[in-house]
């Protein structure tokens, strides 16, 4: 009788370890289903937890040679996937259907946070999440124009489950993302003046009243410096973490530090650095240094270039992402980059969360 039987290929596939989260396919709970049809033929079916899972001919390729080496009677071995993204959930408090919710924060003005928020958000859409864009950086709300947004946002009248009315907000739609900007509500001469309590209930509000609907990600881009906004984030979701922009020079690697310690303080893990505007203008290598110094995952490194520019005062965010442009290949190895932490923090906790929103 064959020994090439579901339990078989279970078993031989019990300690294979997934070659970019460097944990068994098994504790990931990333084995979806096994078939075997016809007979000799061998299905397996794997759940990525993101959609910026990079390389997965190398998965492939891992589970085809463990299947093989083990079970000789499996003459084909195909691997499918499906992506299941992973996230704490952790919006439920505030009615969010949100997997993950991302900070992108920086020490200083001037850096290119905003720039790269949209940038992760954008490029996650590219991989195909679901993806919103909220800017709560209330000092400079610089992500409509980045993003060529020029309407304002619909406000609806609805009736909620217990009969009240209930105005809800629905998010600006361009690009494939869904986007809200505290610029909306606070006109730009008021912001300066605005006091921890006032952000705490705007920002609540702002999260709650919106339509978000159901995202795998929420990137927020944050005001720099300040602690106010990340205080109030981290008591009303548990976030998955905070990405910390920087250029590559020593006094801005510095606001990156206390970016860092203040993203500590409030409890959002910080996912990593990315050094942006890298080159010959300010150097580079300065944010990897400082990654490894301070043991934080380096996410990768954007040129500074005049098109980065361009397009961002044309409302083009997404031409970045053009074959072509300077800053293509280092904007989508960010966003696998920040995708993939974001899956290591969660699997390095007790076991991965099975709850599914989708
Ligand atoms: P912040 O949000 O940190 O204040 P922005 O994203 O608004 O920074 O960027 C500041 C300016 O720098 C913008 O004009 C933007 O287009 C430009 N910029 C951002 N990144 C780059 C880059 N890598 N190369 C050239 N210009 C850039």
């Amino acid at each position: 009788m064959s020994m090439l039987n579901e339990g078989a290929v279970s078993a031989a596939l019990k300690s294979v370890q997934d070659p970019e989260l460097g944990k068994s396919l098994a504790d990931l709970r990333m084995i979806d289903q096994i078939r075997i049809a016809p007979p000799g033929t061998v299905t397996v079916k794997i759940d990525l937890p993101t959609h910026a899972y990079p390389r997965r001919e190398k998965l492939a390729e891992t589970i085809r040679q463990a299947v093989q080496s083990k079970l000789p009677e499996a003459q084909t071995v195909n691997v499918e996937f499906s992506i299941k993204t992973k996230g704490k959930d952790s919006g439920g408090a505030l009615g969010l259907h949100v997997k993950n919710v991302i900070a992108v924060g920086s020490g200083k003005g001037g850096v290119g946070k905003s720039t790269i928020a949209a940038s992760i958000a954008y490029g996650l859409t590219l991989l195909g999440a679901k993806v919103g864009l909220l800017d709560a950086d209330v000092y400079g709300p610089s992500i409509p124009h980045m993003m060529g947004v020029n309407q304002r946002p619909e406000i609806q009248e609805k009736v909620g489950s217990n009969g009240q009315k209930i105005n809800r907000i629905q998010p600006i739609e361009k690009d494939g993302l869904k986007i809200m900007s505290m610029g909306f509500l606070v006109p730009p001469e008021q912001a300066v003046v605005w006091r921890g309590p006032m952000l705490h209930q705007a920002l609540t509000q702002f999260l709650k009243d919106t339509e978000w609907g159901e995202l795998d990600y929420m990137i927020i881009d944050m005001p720099p410096g300040t602690g106010d906004v990340s205080l109030t984030l981290s008591q009303l979701l548990g976030l998955a973490g905070a990405v910390v922009v920087c250029t590559p020079q020593q006094v801005a690697l510095l606001d990156a530090v206390k970016a860092i310690s203040m993203f500590r303080t409030v409890k959002i893990p910080v996912l990593g650095i990315v050094e942006n505007m890298s080159g010959e203008i300010f150097g580079r290598g300065g944010a990897q240094r400082k990654a490894t110094e301070m043991g934080l995952p380096f996410l990768g490194e954007v040129p500074i270039d005049g098109s980065l520019c361009v397009n961002g005062d044309a409302g083009r965010i997404k031409d970045n992402f053009a074959e072509g442009s300077p800053a293509r290949a280092a904007l989508l190895s960010i966003c696998e980059n920040v995708a993939m932490q974001v899956v290591r923090e969660l699997a390095s906790g007790p076991a991965m969360p099975t709850l599914e929103i989708l």
